[in-house]
């Protein structure tokens, strides 16, 4: 998945064969903009402070937030550092034409110390997840072998199955969360991972493939197909906690955005536009919002400094 992933970001353009929230609505990287002016005014407004995004696809998340940030708290807009967690080359340079004055970093353990806001959307479904499966009185794990899956005898993973069910393991977010808490925990700050995945784990196979939009084989043409899994909620929550880190939500996305003021902004923006315009504004924050839409698959989490209280969108 690693390897099929990184030669997928690497040459193709992603948003050919999938869309996201920064993409569908403009107001979702503003309330997430101001989000993290509001928790950079609850640490005490640090400067400098860094701003990371991490998988900022064509960075237009990042640069409706800069815009919300610039007219609303310019002394955030002043006192931030922009940094952007991508292995894409070609991602990249995308990013870069959007977002003067970014440094890029490979991984998310290479952002420099200090204060934090990360922000993160559709970032961890797409790290590689382990898969294993109960047969008989033990279990296996599933690999890629070439264009099949080959199953090996393993040891048994953390959750119950019955048999024949499969069981995900997403270490390698699991290990986002972990780094990312314990930096929060040490110098403070607070970060944002918005993605989709159930509240309560259960077993089930989540591996997707997306190709032009449309559902493919996994196997099947390494690297011209966008693979993704749903994200363990609880367990990146339980990774975040062990490492010393404050934890709120997970929530749904729609209640997370509908506290955020999402519904107003749009609405705003909707005014005063030609009726087909104003219509289809409407529409895309609804996709965002309704429960059979974005807005209940996805969910958000925080990762933060103990000492916050609770952060705009996840106080009752
Ligand atoms: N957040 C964006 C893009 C989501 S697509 C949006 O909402 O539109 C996933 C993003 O994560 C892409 O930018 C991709 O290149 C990046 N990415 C995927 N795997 C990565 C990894 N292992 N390390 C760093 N970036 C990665």
């Amino acid at each position: 998945m690693a390897r099929a992933n990184t030669a997928y970001y690497a040459a193709r353009d992603p948003y050919a064969d999938f869309t996201t929230a920064p993409e569908i609505c403009q107001a979702f990287g503003e309330v997430l903009g101001l989000w993290a002016a509001v928790v950079w005014q609850m640490m005490g407004a640090p400067d400098p402070v860094i701003l990371a995004e991490a998988g900022p696809g064509r960075g237009t998340l990042m640069a409706d937030a800069l815009r919300a940030i610039g007219r609303a708290v310019p002394a955030f807009g002043k006192a931030l550092r922009l940094h952007l967690v991508e292995t894409s080359p070609r991602l990249r340079a995308l990013q870069a034409e959007r977002l003067a004055g970014a440094t890029w970093h490979d991984r998310v353990d290479d952002l420099p110390a200090g204060p934090l806001l990360l922000l993160a959307n559709e970032f961890l479904d797409a790290l590689p997840i382990r898969q294993f499966v109960r047969r008989g009185d033990g279990w296996t794990e599933r690999f890629v072998a070439k264009d099949r899956f080959v199953e090996q005898a393993a040891a048994p993973p953390d959750l119950a199955a019955a048999e024949g069910e499969v069981v995900e393991v997403g270490e390698a977010a699991r290990q986002v969360a972990a780094s990312v808490g314990a930096r929060l925990a040490a110098t403070g700050g607070a970060a944002l991972l918005i993605d989709y995945g159930p509240l309560r784990r259960a077993p089930g196979d989540s591996l997707q493939a997306l190709r032009g939009r449309a559902p493919a084989d996994p196997l099947v043409a390494e690297g011209e197909a966008d693979l993704t899994a749903h994200v363990d909620f609880a367990a990146l929550a339980a990774a975040g906690r062990a490492a010393g880190a404050a934890v709120q939500g997970p929530l749904p996305q729609g209640v997370f955005l509908a506290r955020l003021g999402l519904g107003p902004r749009n609405n705003a923006l909707a005014r005063g536009q030609p009726p087909a315009r104003a219509a289809a504004l409407m529409g895309a924050a609804r996709r965002l919002l309704e429960p059979h839409a974005m807005g209940h698959l996805f969910k958000a989490l925080a990762l933060c400094h103990p000492a916050l209280p609770a952060l705009p969108g996840f106080a009752e």
